[in-house]
């Protein structure tokens, strides 16, 4: 196993330590483009079809070409493969409009295609956080996003449910926290209703429900909270998608953040104020980890 792994979508292994994009890659000039973050789990990219499912919608979302899935799950399988069982990865699917330049030249019989995306898989170490965040949990700090719940449906192009590239507020938000002494983020609403975080799901479990933000308040779908979801179900926790104000994740008896790489992060502080494990925190690991691994049919996903 090697210290990081790069495909192309033709299915190449390329050197991920050589230069890929060309310097006018509108994902990198713009951050247009969509992207996946994918675990992987004894030599397995788990919920592998979820996350394809989802970066064709995001893809839908920016108008961006059709994702030829076929051709990205024989990427990742073959770069995954690479990796090979012994570490877990953190697989990322990055899928840009392509290079600005090829926008401009005007289409004709000589060059008759229409430009092409940027796309690869780079699969790397998971980072270091992650083990602490699992074991320990995380302090959080609530945030204003600075957005009402009703911009989802009524500004379409603020792309609310697609996972873009252009993550510079979020890693600014993340900043912003480590700086007053937490560890990540929770993002609330103008109306105080509680979002997502920067690159999680917020989960809470309140007696034997689960309950997550509905998607329509404009965070995004959550492969590892859906994950979650089909398992507890079954383990005979109801599971609700409802509306959550902040003032909410004081009444609760665990809040989680989830998300493919840290998997489950329980938040042991927020806002300065200690929360302690209850109980059936090991069951609720459990749970999250056996749904990635077995996330099930992809039904209306
Ligand atoms: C990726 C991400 C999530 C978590 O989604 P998973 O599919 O569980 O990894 C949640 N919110 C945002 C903003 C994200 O970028």
């Amino acid at each position: 196993m090697g210290e990081r792994v790069l495909v192309t979508l033709d299915g190449a292994l390329a050197d991920a330590d050589a230069p890929l994009l060309y310097a006018d890659d509108i994902g990198a000039l713009r951050g247009d483009g969509v992207f996946e973050t994918i675990l992987v789990r004894g030599g397995t990219a788990t919920a592998l079809e979820f996350h394809l499912a989802r970066l064709r919608r995001s893809a839908q979302a920016l108008e961006l070409p059709e994702p030829e899935l076929s051709k990205w799950r024989a990427a990742v399988e073959r770069a995954v493969k690479e990796w090979g069982a012994d570490d877990e990865g953190m697989v990322r699917l990055i899928y840009t409009r392509g290079r600005d330049s090829e926008f401009d030249a005007p289409r004709s019989e000589l060059a008759p295609e229409d430009p092409k995306p940027t796309a690869f898989v780079l699969v790397s170490p998971v980072p270091a956080r992650v083990a602490t965040a699992r074991a320990e949990g995380v302090k959080v700090m609530s945030l204003a996003r600075g957005i009402s719940v009703d911009l989802a449906q009524a500004a379409p192009w603020q792309l609310l449910g697609a996972k873009t590239l252009s993550y510079a507020t979020n890693m600014a938000a993340l900043r912003f926290a480590r700086r007053m002494g937490a560890e990540d983020v929770i993002f609330h609403s103008t109306e105080h209703k509680v979002l997502e975080g920067p690159r999680s799901s917020v989960v809470i479990a309140r007696g034997k429900e689960l309950i997550t933000p509905p998607a329509k308040s404009g965070v995004l779908p959550g492969v590892t909270q859906r994950s979650l979801y089909a398992v507890a179900e079954k383990a005979g926790w109801e599971c609700k998608y409802q509306t959550l104000f902040t003032a909410d994740l004081f009444d609760c008896d665990s809040i989680w953040l989830l998300s493919s790489i840290t998997v489950a992060a329980r938040v042991n502080q927020l806002d300065g104020v200690r929360m302690s494990a209850p109980d059936n925190v090991q069951e609720i690991i459990d749970l999250v980890d056996k749904g990635i691994e077995r996330p099930g049919a992809i039904g209306d996903w």
